[in-house]
């Protein structure tokens, strides 16, 4: 397999804990529950953007390319990490962001500012063509652009999912232990590409369970072929004779609530559960919206309590200061 010989970048320390969550299980009386800690990878706050910009910064750095740009919304965690990684690479950094400018920035934002990102908004319908307007324009006046598509989704960074999957085995080994069921957030898909391919080299037999955040971010196309696409994308890249199609993949849909960046109770209910009961901190767009739809599908007997669900942390808490307001008044 090629995965060992791709160009890779180093950003954060690896492996991520794994926790055994003790007062959320017996809370819930559930299975046994386990957490993947990938909030806290080493760099610019954490999250799950930074395995996959291990590989595409390395790619960048081989192409000698010079400035980062990507797109994403005003609250991407993607575009943060992506300009912390930049600064740790020596590069510079754009941003193309949908969302009015707010008159204090605050969250994701903020840190894309102390990062020294250059940020340019947008409406949200004009942000793919501003994309790419943007990465002109720099190469017009002498740059060498590495365009990273939304969310870091593509063959190159699922790469970093595939690598994490490699990583849990390892940890499965020496822990003892296998869980029954993989649980995360899921959006543009680099995530789940990377973990159910990697679940399929490494011999996961369980499932690996998305929720999905926005069904519909990754554009017109319904989700699953997309997943499909980068699955199989990926698996090229790495030499891999793997080829998936959509039954391969586990998705559930139920917790869009009132649509992306729209947190509500579900949302924070998850918020101050893992708060009071672990001292964990879940980001209200994603991990908290998968972690609600986790702890409601366990209420609802999808699980058994003799198994074990490790649900898989992928960042997102400095979105917590973003949703100042309604934290707030969910908790005040
Ligand atoms: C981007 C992101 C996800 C989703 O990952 P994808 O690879 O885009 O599906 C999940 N959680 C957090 C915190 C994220 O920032």
């Amino acid at each position: 397999m090629k995965l060992d010989t791709l160009p890779r970048f180093h950003l954060a320390e690896f492996p991520t804990p794994i926790q055994y969550l003790d007062f959320l299980t017996k809370k819930y009386q559930g299975p046994a529950i386990y957490m993947k800690r990938d909030d806290l990878t080493s760099l610019g706050m954490g999250g799950n953007k930074t395995r996959k910009l291990e590989f595409l910064i390395g790619e960048a750095l081989e192409q000698q390319k010079d400035t980062l740009v990507t797109a994403g919304g005003i609250q991407s965690n993607h575009c943060r990490l992506t300009a912390a990684a930049a600064r740790k690479a020596g590069l510079d950094c754009h941003l193309v962001l949908n969302g009015t400018e707010p008159e204090v920035p605050n969250g994701n934002l903020l840190l894309d500012k102390i990062f020294g990102a250059k940020v340019h908004f947008c409406d949200r319908k004009d942000r793919d063509e501003r994309l790419f307007q943007v990465a002109d324009e720099l190469e017009t006046a002498g740059k060498k652009p590495y365009v990273i598509p939304v969310g870091g989704s593509n063959s190159t960074g699922s790469v970093g999912y595939v690598s994490a999957m490699l990583e849990l085995a390892n940890q499965m080994n020496d822990m003892g232990f296998i869980p029954d069921a993989i649980v995360f957030a899921t959006s543009s898909g680099g995530t789940q590409a990377g973990l159910t391919l990697g679940g399929k080299i490494t011999g996961f037999n369980g499932e690996i369970l998305g929720i999905s955040i926005d069904q519909i971010k990754t554009g017109p196309d319904p989700f699953p072929p997309v997943l499909t696409q980068i699955t199989n994308a990926t698996a090229e890249r790495i030499g891999s004779d793997i080829r998936m199609t959509e039954s391969d993949f586990s998705l559930n849909c139920d917790y869009l609530g009132a649509g992306y960046a729209m947190p509500g109770d579900l949302e924070f209910n998850a918020i101050k559960d893992l708060a009071h009961h672990e001292g964990i901190l879940l980001g209200p767009v994603y991990t908290a919206r998968a972690m609600g739809g986790f702890i409601d599908l366990i209420q609802k007997g999808y699980f058994t309590n003799d198994q074990t669900v490790l649900f898989w942390h992928t960042g997102g808490t400095p979105e917590l200061f973003a949703w100042a307001d309604q934290c707030h008044r969910a908790f005040g």
